[in-house]
């Protein structure tokens, strides 16, 4: 599916040799901008380069001659450092200072085939390092195609040799059986217009060697002509032009002119569109984009995993076909490098992406829109930076004046928030869209307390009589069923039946998980397996029972209950092979299967119209998490996957089995009162001081050994008592997972009022950090600016 695609050929203006020597139209792209000395215009002979370490510095280089007409900001470069050879970013000239006060080694080599970053890329990335506390090097690094850290700058452009007739050849055919015979293949070719071809083709067609077709050019009957691949070009048949005509509702007019209007404006406006699930965002999304394409401008959309939105990306797709350039995790190095280079070469002006699209090379975005705005994925972890993509598109937009939408059913508390001080300006799409002109209506949503469930407890089954009835009559109908089975603390793990004992990852301080189909448990943060003990592990008892349901149990039950039922899978395990999702939800959305179950994998941006009910099987798992969002996240997941149902001609109902059937994020869900849980939720979190009402610093230890991680938290904790007073500090104390991969972590965590400004935390951090010293070897300690997820 994502194979090479030749046809159609790029056009000329992209097709180029190979070698910066011979060159002489990319010559031209740099001679006018090379750096130059601001007072003397001599050529400065040094550059200073963020290199991808975490040190907060930049680093002096001297330009060999031969060198100085590519070097300018924005060049990727290989520099010798230390014994080691570095990749890094030329961000500014050196000056003559640096040249006296260093002895500056030389730039090894030019990477000439990447546009350099542009200025509004550098000084965004220079943003970033400062807010989120990390080297402008690392920052860097976030802008630039994958493996662009390797410290080479040996071309990663791919081209293919294109043979055809020459205009000029002789008239007398040449003597060559071999010979003649390709001539012939190219004439039939040339008379189809499908001439040139690849020259692996011609000689795969006709036999003969690269040196037969070299001998034909310098007889002057042939031509070559190298052209360049673009490996991130999708094939054609993965462009789905079937669309639907549709009339705007008044709610999408309303917020399509309050977009356009500041697009217009050619200034800098942040929305926050507010519709529910099935209110037409999208389609808000695709008019704006629209409207931006009419004006020759370019836009970022960002989506939180490409994989699990394929009918997103596709009606992007449909509409702006090769003007769309698509990334996602999946692709290639080489894909990736490849879209990079097309992106900043202004072939694709709109990109559609995950967080790392926020970065994408393009010349000033007149639009960035995020999709899903409350989705944790934005957020990078691990390695620095430490980047929110969503905050990060909205400083983007504000630099370079260019209009940002953040779209969501359930917007995260910190943009409501935003919304409500007027930073952002609030869009509301409060219904559905209509069908047939009659008021499309959300699902009813369902409560089956578990508690009452009797007739489960017998069976040890997970799912309600009532549910297996309801998917029943769905089958009956021909309509369709989404199960989730929320899986937080829901993975089947073994346990000792007299002891409790539960086997652990030797290096995680997390339970194994139970995989069946290969009948081993394995830990889903390290990934290491181990077979089935055949004995507690504590009390040496042989009775070890499974607790827990996994969606592979999940999926046994409903084929035992309803006999016949076509099941469709959607978890880690079923998901692995490239393009594994894509398959699951054309097969479901064909029709070929009654459920699609799964974990949150299947909550997210679906739309099959078939789809009348949908269950959850533990609604309140997550809820007691150990994470201060834990409450919003289930209610957006509760909504979201409730919002799959019922989304056309067909009405949808939702069943909710549970446990805690009074829990107040239960009964918001229950009611899609959005607005209620708001209140609630913040209400909770300005107490706390939480937020969006202050801002989260998290500073984490980590390290082979426990006591000492702990000491050095300890030492770190009474350096910003010192040097920071004016915060609540909260810990440091073992981190949620304590253990992971064998190292320990111990954290430490700063609540920071509003009323101190972000600098001054900022400094009193890196005055800590240098009374702290360097770390021992194997320690660490990761600066989390804004964390998401367990804090
Ligand atoms: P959301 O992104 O808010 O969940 P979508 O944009 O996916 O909603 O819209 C839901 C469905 O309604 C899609 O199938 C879409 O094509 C369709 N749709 C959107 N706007 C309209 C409209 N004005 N008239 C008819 N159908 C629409
Ligand atoms: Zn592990
Ligand atoms: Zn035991």
């Amino acid at each position: 599916m994502h194979e090479i695609n030749l046809s159609p050929v790029p056009p000329l203006s992209h097709r180029v040799s190979i070698g910066y020597s011979k060159d002489p139209q990319r010559e031209d792209l740099v001679s006018s901008t090379l750096l130059r000395h601001p007072k003397s215009g001599t050529r400065v002979q040094i550059a200073r380069i963020a290199l991808p370490l975490p040190v907060d510095q930049l680093y002096s280089y001297r330009i060999p001659d031969h060198f100085s007409r590519w070097i300018r900001p924005g060049r990727r470069v290989v520099v010798p450092f230390g014994r080691r050879k570095l990749a890094g970013v030329v961000v500014e000239e050196g000056t003559e200072a640096d040249l006296a006060s260093h002895r500056a080694r030389d730039i090894l080599d030019v990477d000439v085939e990447l546009p350099p970053l542009s200025e509004e890329l550098l000084e965004l990335t220079r943003w970033i390092a400062t807010y989120y506390m990390c080297s402008w090097g690392e920052a860097v690094r976030a802008a630039l195609p994958p493996g662009s850290s390797a410290a080479t700058a040996r071309s990663r452009v791919r081209t293919i040799a294109m043979v055809g007739l020459s205009p000029e050849a002789p008239d007398t055919p040449p003597r060559g059986n071999k010979q003649q015979e390709i001539i012939e293949q190219l004439r039939i070719w040339e008379a189809a217009e499908e001439s040139p071809v690849p020259q692996t083709r011609l000689l795969s067609e006709c036999g003969g060697t690269a040196a037969t077709i070299r001998r034909l050019v310098e007889m002057g009957y042939l031509e070559i002509e190298v052209q360049e691949l673009d490996r991130s070009r999708l094939a054609a048949d993965e462009l789905d032009s079937s669309e639907k005509k549709i009339t705007l509702h008044s709610a999408q007019i309303q917020a399509i002119e309050a977009i356009t209007e500041q697009i217009r404006a050619d200034s800098f406006g942040c929305f926050l569109l507010h519709g529910v699930t099935g209110s037409g965002k999208t389609e808000v999304y695709l008019q704006a984009l629209q409207h931006v394409r009419s004006e020759g401008g370019s836009a970022i959309v960002l989506v939180p995993e490409i994989s699990l939105t394929p009918q997103t990306v596709q009606r992007f797709r449909a509409r702006f076909g090769d003007e769309v350039a698509v990334l996602h995790s999946r692709m290639s190095p080489g894909e990736r490098y490849d879209a990079w280079r097309g992106i900043g070469e202004g072939r694709y002006p709109i990109v559609i992406g995950p967080r790392s699209a926020v970065l994408a090379p393009l010349k000033n975005p007149a639009l960035i829109i995020v999709d899903e705005e409350h989705e944790s994925s934005y957020k990078q972890f691990d390695p620095a930076p430490r980047y929110h993509a969503r905050d990060v598109a909205v400083v983007r937009a504000m630099k370079s004046g260019a209009t940002c939408i953040l779209g969501s059913a359930t917007p995260s508390l910190d943009s409501l928030a935003n919304a409500r001080s007027g930073k952002y300006t609030l869009l509301e799409m409060p219904e559905r869209v209509p069908i047939n002109g009659r008021p499309a209506r959300l699902p009813k949503v369902r409560v089956i307390d578990l508690r009452n469930e009797k007739a489960l407890r017998k069976t040890q089954g997970v799912l309600a009589p009532q549910l297996i009835e309801a998917i029943g009559e769905r089958v009956d109908r021909k309509e369709q069923t989404i199960l989730l089975l929320n899986r937080r603390g829901f993975a089947p793990v073994m346990e000792c039946v007299s002891c409790g004992w539960v086997p652990e990852c030797r290096d995680c301080s997390v339970s194994m998980v139970y995989h069946k189909p290969l009948n081993h448990l394995r830990c889903h943060y390290c990934g290491i397996t181990e077979c089935i003990p055949s004995e507690c592990g504590s009390c040496k008892n042989h009775d070890l029972a499974f607790m827990g349901t996994g969606t592979q149990r999940l999926e046994e039950e409903l084929a035992e209950k309803i006999p016949g039922i076509r099941l469709l899978r959607m978890d880690l395990d079923t998901t692995t092979g490239r393009g594994s999702h894509h398959r699951i939800l054309a097969e479901f959305g064909r029709g070929d299967a009654d459920v699609l179950l799964g974990t949150q994998m299947v909550a997210k941006g679906l739309d099959f119209e078939r789809v009348t009910l949908v269950g959850i099987i533990q609604a309140e798992a997550g809820l007691q998490f150990p994470d201060i969002r834990a409450e919003e996240r289930s209610f957006q997941l509760l909504t979201q996957v409730a919002g799959r149902a019922g989304r056309a001609e067909l009405e949808g109902e939702v069943f909710l089995q549970t446990r805690q059937p009074g829990h107040a994020v239960i009964q918001f869900a229950l009611r899609h009162d959005y607005a209620g849980f708001a209140e609630y939720a913040l209400e909770a979190r300005e107490e706390l001081n939480y937020p969006p009402t202050g801002k989260l610093v998290s500073i984490l230890f980590s390290g082979p050994d426990d006591r000492e991680t702990r000491t050095l938290a300890d030492r770190w904790r009474k350096l910003i008592d010192r040097n920071l007073p004016e915060v609540d500090r909260l810990g440091p104390s073992p981190a949620f997972i304590h253990k992971l991969k064998n190292r320990y972590r111990h954290q430490l965590l700063l609540k920071i009022p509003d009323s101190v400004p972000s600098s001054h935390v900022r400094d009193a951090i890196s005055r800590s950090a240098k009374a702290m010293g360097h770390l021992r070897s194997g320690f660490r300690m990761t600066i989390d600016v804004d964390p998401v997820g367990i804090v």
